[in-house]
Order: structure tokens, then sequence, then C-alpha cells
């Protein structure tokens, strides 16, 4: 099969490797959309750990063409969306913590490829008419609903959401839903600023505009924002959030900071105004659910631009770049 192998830094190479062999109780799944994701730009520029050579890709869909001698063969040409790890449901962290970081998981093989092998129960059927791109984003959609719900909501609560880019929309998406009309959302980027709005924004603010700190000033009120999200992953931009909170406020770290990044915050201000800070990395128990949820939301409208395998290097450019919104794959 054809895989674009990642051999560090900005270098991939297409080459032709075997398919890979299924064992028992996993499942040979054809690619069919593959999301670029910010965490792909982070680890080919050395800001997210992972270990070349390799092949990356961890948010598809696509369908099931082979299966394992314990799997029924019902499941052939199902479609699916791919979970990247399996779980036991017995060990520490799946009790204690989340399914997602099970210490006895499965990985699914990398999916910028033509075909990628998992367990069957990380291939999740999704919904009769969903097209593969927003089955593909079934993976970022679980990570913001994993990290939405650890917030506690009021109806009037004021939320404050830096980044307009794939997480920060779909956090914006899962919080509506909570029925919340006052959502801020921070981004230069004015194609971002546009979807933030037409994706159900109440406020969008540009912080390289002049009038931003009187913007921020109006908008957080005399009290400060009840809720922050920052959905960049960028820690002058937490402290920057954190400081427009209000006592006992919120804040939600769904972008990846990078590795060995320091939070520059007066920490007597965090200690004495009480504020809440969450870390919220990866899909928590939701993946097989997040389908259904998303079928509706209109994310088709966040695929800017799908790609060939061999175009990987300009996808992950725009994607670096913040133009447009998420590019995808069809290897
Ligand atoms: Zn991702
Ligand atoms: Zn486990």
């Amino acid at each position: 099969m054809k895989a674009s192998i990642w051999l560090g830094g900005d270098k991939f190479e297409i080459r032709d490797i075997p398919i890979p062999e299924i064992k028992e109780d996993e499942v040979l799944v054809k690619v069919q959309r593959v999301g670029l994701c910010g965490t792909d730009v982070h680890i080919t520029q050395g800001l997210f750990p992972s270990i070349p050579p390799k092949i990356l890709g961890h948010e598809f869909s696509g369908d099931i063409v082979d299966v394992g001698k314990n799997v029924d063969k019902s499941n052939l040409g199902k479609r699916v969306t791919c979970n990247t790890t399996s779980s036991c449901g017995n060990c520490y962290n799946c009790k204690n913590w989340t399914i997602s970081r099970c210490s006895n998981e499965v990985k699914s093989t990398g999916a910028f490829a033509e075909f990628s092998v998992m367990p069957i129960s990380s291939a999740i059927e999704i919904p009769k008419g969903m097209s593969y791109e927003v089955a593909a984003m079934t993976e970022p959609a679980s990570c913001c609903v994993s990290g939405t719900e650890m917030i506690d909501y009021k109806s009037d609560s004021k939320i404050f959401i830096i980044g307009s880019g794939i997480m920060g929309i779909l956090c914006l998406k899962f919080v509506k839903e909570k029925s919340i009309d006052y959502i801020v959302v921070s981004e230069p980027n004015p194609i971002r600023r546009k979807m933030a709005l037409e994706m159900g924004a109440d406020f969008v603010v540009d912080p390289s505009s002049k009038s931003y700190e009187k913007d921020i000033k109006r908008l957080k009120g005399e009290h400060g924002f009840d809720i922050f999200i920052e959905a960049v992953g960028n820690p002058n931009l937490l402290s920057e959030g954190i400081s427009y909170l209000r006592p006992r406020g919120q804040a939600l770290m769904i972008g990846v900071h990078p590795e060995m990044s320091n939070l520059d915050y007066d920490l007597y201000d965090l200690h004495y105004r009480e504020i809440k800070l969450f870390g919220a990395f990866g899909r928590g128990n939701y993946f097989s659910s997040v389908p259904e949820r998303i079928e509706n939301l209109g994310l088709e409208k966040l695929v800017t631009k799908t790609f060939n395998l061999e175009e990987i290097n300009k996808a992950i450019n725009l994607t670096a770049e913040g133009h447009g919104m998420k590019y995808m794959i069809s290897p």
C-alpha cells in the first residue's frame, strides 16, 4: 500500500509498504479521509514528542474491508470513524482517569496511508448520511466534548474563547448547546472570525485591532468572564485569558501547549481570586458517542480543502500558517 512516512522535521516520503496484517480481533480499514491536526504540525516542529520514522495521521474515517477471525463478517463494508487507541476497561487509568489513556491500549496504525489496522472496538460505525469528512472530525470533537464537560455552566455564563481554529469552533459548538448566549471569540484571522460568527459566536474580537483592549473591557463587564477557553496552545494567551476571569472563574486548556513551556502568571492572583484551571488533553470517554453528536452541527463547512497523500507538506504548511480551517488528506 501507499503510505506517507514521516522521517523527522518536515520530511515525508511516499513509500510502497506491505498492508499491515490483522490479528484475530482486528479490522482492516480503507482510509477515506484523514484530518490534518495542529498536533501533526507540532510533531514536525519538534514541539510534541514523537519518534520517526512513523506514519502519522490520527483523525480519520473509512470502510472496513477485512476482519480478523474473531470478528463477525457482518462488519465488512461498514463506514467507520477510527479511534486511535483501544481500552481494556480494567486498568487504573480506565477506571480512574479515562479510557483514552488506557495502559493496555492497542494503537491504530497511522492514517496517512491507504489502509489502517485497529481492534474492532476502535472502529465506530457512523450515521448513514454522514460524510467521511465530518466523520474524520470525531477525534478533535471528542477532545472538545471531553474538555467542555469539565466545566460548570450557568445559563448566564459569560464565556471567552481565544482561538477560532477547529478546536475553538468545536468548543464553541458544544458550549452553545448548553443554551449560553454570551460567547466571545478572539481571533486575528478574519476568515476564522467570520466562521466563528456563522457557527454561533455572539461576539467576535480581533486581538490585532487598536480597539481590542476597549472591546475586551466592555465585553467582560465589571466582574470578568465566568469561563475562559484557550484553544491555541500559547502560554501567553493562557495568561491573558486568565487575567480576564472573574473571581472563581474557570479556565480550560484545550490547545496543546509546547512540552516544557511555562505559565507566566502571578500565582498570588490565581490563589487569591480562586481561579480554577483545567488541563484537557484527549478524548475522555466520549469517542464512540460523538458521531451522533456532530452529525447535524454543520461541520462540513469547516473543511477548507482535501489533498492527496503526495501533497501532505502543502497541507501541513497551510495548517501551520493558520490559513483556512481544516485540511484533509484522501489517501
Ligand atoms: Zn488531532
Ligand atoms: Zn485500561
